[in-house]
């Protein structure tokens, strides 16, 4: 294509709310045939509301979700920032937080010091705090949360699993509609997360992705080789992320774009912004490089 085409491609993707990095981009959107969407704030809004508490037996309610706001108010993860919210609304003040770390796809750590006493709090995926197994009831929770296709966390203090948080957020009203277009596109559709099987199944039924397309439970790093995998089966991949946790693997991708209502991490891994984050953009981006190309060769 001559540099006056790709500069009105260019151009016409800025009217789209689409983001180009370069003109260069464009030959790569054109040759895409997959597209690997993260889940969390790309096909879903990442508006999570916290929706149950459950406790272990002989554990205070009001307990575990005062102490998982308090550490999880250092956290930008959509679930934190729920789990945060709520516990400051019903409680107000929340403690202070001593040594927080946050561990990257897995959840939150920190201690909290009160009356003399401190407690080391952990708030993650299920598994995540390893000393002691999860009571029946908490099993369970986590169980019913996934079936129903909400994501459960565990909070846990001083080595022991002491109760369950549910969240959930909703799928975008523009994802089936976009995944649709992919297809139509002769994209394959795959979903990448590093939620539960059961709640990226609900979330792939609910948007049109096939289930032998789901790729769940993976850590940051497993992102990255879940795209070096799909490259390996010769696929030209364009991965959709939103996270810090997404931007190894856009950078990996053939083509990286990014949810404008993402972190900056994922936006500067990224050769396309989807400005308004809707999905239907990635759609409109692959089509205008297809004509743009198509047209001037
Ligand atoms: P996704 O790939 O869907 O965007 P993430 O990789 O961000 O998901 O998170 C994967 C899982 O790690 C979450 O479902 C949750 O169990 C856990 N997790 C990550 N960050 C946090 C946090 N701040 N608080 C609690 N759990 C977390
Ligand atoms: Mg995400």
């Amino acid at each position: 294509a001559t540099p006056m085409a790709l500069m009105i491609g260019t151009g016409r993707g800025a009217q789209l709310g689409i983001l180009i990095k370069g003109p260069e981009v464009l030959e790569t959107t054109r040759r895409v045939d997959t597209v690997v969407l993260d889940k969390t704030g790309t096909v879903t809004t990442g508006r999570m509301a916290l929706l149950d508490v459950i406790a272990a037996d002989g554990e205070d309610p009001d307990e575990v979700l005062r102490l998982a706001g308090a550490v999880e108010d250092a956290s930008e993860h959509p679930i934190a920032r729920a789990i945060a919210a709520t516990a400051v609304e019903r409680f107000g003040d929340l403690p202070a937080v001593h040594g927080f770390s946050s561990l990257a796809g897995l959840g939150v750590r920190g201690e909290v010091r009160e009356h003399g006493d401190a407690r080391e709090v952990t708030v993650g995926r299920p598994g995540m705090i390893a000393e002691a197994p999860l009571a029946d009831e908490l099993t369970e929770a986590v169980r019913a949360a996934g079936r129903r296709g909400r994501t459960a966390v565990v909070v846990g203090w001083n080595g022991r699993p002491r109760g369950v948080l549910v969240v959930a957020d909703a799928v975008r009203p523009t994802s089936a509609d976009a995944i649709a277009q992919f297809r139509a596109l002769g994209l394959t559709p795959v979903l990448l997360t590093g939620d539960s099987a059961e709640v990226a199944a609900a979330v792939a039924a609910e948007v049109g992705i096939d289930p032998e397309r789901v790729i769940a439970q993976v850590l940051p790093a497993g992102k990255v080789d879940a795209v070096r995998r799909l490259q390996d089966e010769g696929r030209s991949v364009a991965m959709v992320g939103d996270g810090v946790n997404d931007a190894a693997a856009l950078a990996r991708a053939d083509l990286g774009l990014a949810m404008g209502t993402g972190t900056d991490a994922a936006i500067e891994a990224s050769d396309l912004t989807l400005v308004r984050g809707d999905l239907r953009a990635a759609a409109d981006a692959i089509r205008l490089s297809r004509r743009t190309l198509g047209t001037i060769r």
